[in-house]
């Protein structure tokens, strides 16, 4: 274990010393693997990767004991992210405004857009593209209502807004999978018209930085993968970024529960489209649900507190 884990690290020395990464403290990673420099390990592909171990005990857990969805009894509507934990505590000035998608059309839905007066990197928050994976999207609402002390926040929650409010909601939009249309087309199925909206709103607004909140369920063909989780693409486009927010949450610095990290996104999802397409890193966050909301949800808003972090988009 103590391999892997050096591994991993030589892996994020050698990230760091490319250049790219984003701003952020890369000094506990660079020195811990200072010691090991016996590996040659490139960037880490393919998965599941588990860095340490605490992360393999977590996946030792019988999930599929877990019933998907436990109950809750507190209304996310009228709470803010701080009800969940030590989130977003800092206010800033900012001005707030939204437009609309597909505007006049069936399938139209809002991004809310949150703007600082200092200038800064901008990060774009499509939260549930999934309407069934309710802690992503209520994630989502509560981060419409942080501010930010520079930069420019974009936040479309839920982005599969039929999904979420169907009995019982639903991944599927007008029954086609939203996170396998991707980049979208015009003239396709409601699915392809929505990702093709979603997917030019994003190139139009060139962000620095797109999350793209999920959940998991129980390992099923051609669905989510189990567990709490960061999945990627193309590691070269976040420096060190996911491996000290993966390695964070193994050592209980942030999380309920570790994270694991896989790659890539699959075909026609938001993660492989905009990674391949327009070169911007994409993150994907998956909370398992077979938690409880509360957990979800905090896991869920403790991920972007740490890249906005690093981003310098909140302290
Ligand atoms: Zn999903």
């Amino acid at each position: 274990m103590k391999k892997k884990l050096a591994l991993i690290l030589a892996a994020a020395m050698l990230l760091a010393a490319c250049g790219g990464a984003p701003q952020g403290d890369t000094s506990q990673t660079e020195s811990a693997a200072a010691s090991d420099q016996e590996s040659t390990a490139s960037a880490p592909t393919f998965a599941p990767i588990t860095v340490t171990a605490s992360a393999t005990e977590a996946t030792k857990e019988d999930l599929a004991d877990l019933q998907p969805d436990p109950p809750y009894d507190f209304d996310v509507d009228a709470m803010v992210p701080t009800d969940f934990g030590d989130f977003f505590t800092d206010q800033y000035p900012v001005t707030t405004s939204s437009y609309k998608l597909l505007q006049g059309d069936e399938y139209e839905n809002e991004v809310f857009v949150i703007e600082s007066e200092n200038d800064g990197p901008t990060v774009y928050v499509i939260a549930g593209i999934h309407g069934d994976e309710e802690a992503a999207w209520q994630a989502g609402k509560l981060l419409k209502k942080i501010s930010i002390k520079c930069g420019k926040l974009y936040v479309i929650a839920p982005a599969n807004r039929w999904g979420a409010s169907a009995v019982p909601k639903t991944r599927y939009l007008d029954g086609k999978d939203p996170n396998r249309a991707f980049p979208g087309d015009p003239s396709g199925t409601n699915a392809q018209r929505f990702a093709y909206a979603l997917y030019n709103d994003v190139k139009d607004k060139a962000p620095d930085f797109v999350f793209d909140l999920h959940e998991a369920v129980i390992v099923k063909e051609g669905r989510d993968n189990l567990g709490s989780s960061i999945i990627y693409s193309d590691m070269d486009l976040f420096g060190d970024l996911i491996i000290d927010l993966v390695l964070a949450s193994q050592e209980g610095e942030i999380c309920t529960k570790p994270f694991n990290f896989y790659s890539p996104g699959p075909a026609g999802s938001i993660n492989r489209t905009i990674t391949e397409g327009l070169r911007i890193p994409v993150m994907t966050v998956e909370t398992f649900r077979g938690y409880q909301m509360r957990d979800r949800i905090s896991d869920q808003l403790d991920v972007v507190q740490y890249v906005l972090r690093s981003y310098g988009l909140v302290d």
